[in-house]
C-alpha cells in the first residue's frame, strides 16, 4: 500500500496555468451537479405528486371492500397537502424498504409509488376519547365501549402507548371515537386520515373514527365484532393500508379473529421508515 503525499504538497508543484484549468473546471462541475440536484428534486415532486398516499380504499374493483358480509369498514386517505408542500423526505427502493414489511408496500403492485405516512413520534403516547354510546340499557352501553376499547387496545405499545379517555379531558384528543346509528349497508366502521408536509414537519390527523351501531341484519355488533373493527379502523387511523391475507386484521372484511403477526409487523416496519419518504417501485 502506497503512503498518499498531502494534497497540499500535490497542489504546490502544479503551473498556474494548471490551477486555473483546474478552476475553471471545477465551478463548471459544480454548476452542473447543481443544475442536476435541481432536476432530481423536480423528478421527485412530479413522482410525489403523482403518487397516491397509502389508503385502504372502499369499492375496488375485485376487493371485497365495501360489499362483503357485514363488512369492516373503508378508510378514505384524504390528502389536504398542495403539491409545493408535499417534498419528499427520502427516496427509498422498494426492494430494499418492503422486504419483511408484511403488507405495507402492498399497493405497489399497482402504482409505481407509495408516500409514507402517519403519526410523528412526537405525537406518542397517542390519546383517544372513546365516549359512552348513547343507547340503553346501560350495561349494553358499557359493553360496547368496553369490546371497541379492546379493539383499539391492541394496538398499544406498536409503536405507540395508547391513552383512552371516556370523557373529554382538558388535553384534547388526538382522535376521537364517534358511535354512529348507522354506516349504511354492512359498513361496521370508517376512518379517514390528512396529512400534509409543513416545513419538513410531516403533521398527520384523523378527523373522523366512526363505529356503527347496526350490523348489516339492524342488531347491535357483536362483542367480537365490534373488537375487530375497532382494531381494523386504528389500524388505518395509524397509517395502515388493507391487507392482502383473510388472517390479518387489516383485510377489508371481518375475516380475521385477531392482530396477526403480520400486522405488527407491517405496523412496526411503517414507524421504522421516514415518515414522508417516497417508496419507488
Ligand atoms: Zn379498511
Amino acid at each position: 500500500m502506497q503512503e498518499r503525499k498531502p494534497a497540499w504538497d500535490r497542489w504546490g508543484r502544479l503551473s498556474p496555468t494548471s490551477l486555473l484549468v483546474i478552476l475553471i473546471l471545477s465551478t463548471g462541475t459544480m454548476i452542473w451537479l447543481s443544475q442536476r440536484s435541481r432536476a432530481g428534486r423536480a423528478r421527485m415532486d412530479e413522482e410525489l405528486s403523482r403518487a397516491p398516499a397509502p389508503t385502504g380504499e372502499c369499492g375496488i374493483p375485485g376487493t371485497q371492500g365495501c360489499d362483503g358480509f357485514e363488512a369492516v369498514g373503508e378508510l378514505t386517505g384524504v390528502s389536504t397537502a398542495q403539491s409545493a408542500s408535499r417534498q419528499p423526505s427520502a427516496r427509498l427502493s422498494a426492494s430494499e424498504t418492503c422486504r419483511n414489511s408484511g403488507y405495507l408496500c402492498q399497493t405497489l403492485e399497482s402504482q409505481d409509488s407509495l408516500v409514507v405516512v402517519r403519526w410523528p413520534e412526537s405525537a406518542f403516547p397517542l390519546r383517544i376519547h372513546v365516549p359512552l354510546p348513547a343507547v340503553e340499557p346501560a350495561s349494553l352501553a358499557r359493553e360496547l365501549r368496553s369490546a371497541a376499547v379492546s379493539g383499539l387496545m391492541a394496538w398499544s405499545g406498536h409503536p405507540s402507548e395508547l391513552i383512552i379517555s371516556e370523557r373529554s379531558v382538558a388535553t384534547p384528543a388526538d382522535i376521537v371515537i364517534e358511535w354512529v346509528p348507522d354506516l349504511g349497508g354492512q359498513i361496521l366502521g370508517q376512518a379517514r386520515y390528512e396529512w400534509e408536509n409543513r416545513d419538513g414537519q410531516i403533521i398527520f390527523r384523523v378527523p373522523s373514527f366512526l363505529l356503527s351501531l347496526r350490523t348489516g341484519r339492524g342488531s347491535y355488533p357483536s362483542r367480537d365484532q365490534l373488537q375487530l373493527t375497532a382494531a381494523h379502523e386504528m389500524g388505518h387511523a395509524l397509517g395502515l393500508p388493507h391487507s392482502d391475507s383473510p388472517e390479518d386484521v387489516m383485510f377489508p372484511t371481518n375475516t380475521a379473529r385477531s392482530l396477526s403477526v403480520r400486522d405488527y409487523r407491517t405496523v412496526e416496519a411503517l414507524y421504522r421508515l421516514t415518515n414522508g419518504a417516497l417508496i419507488v417501485r
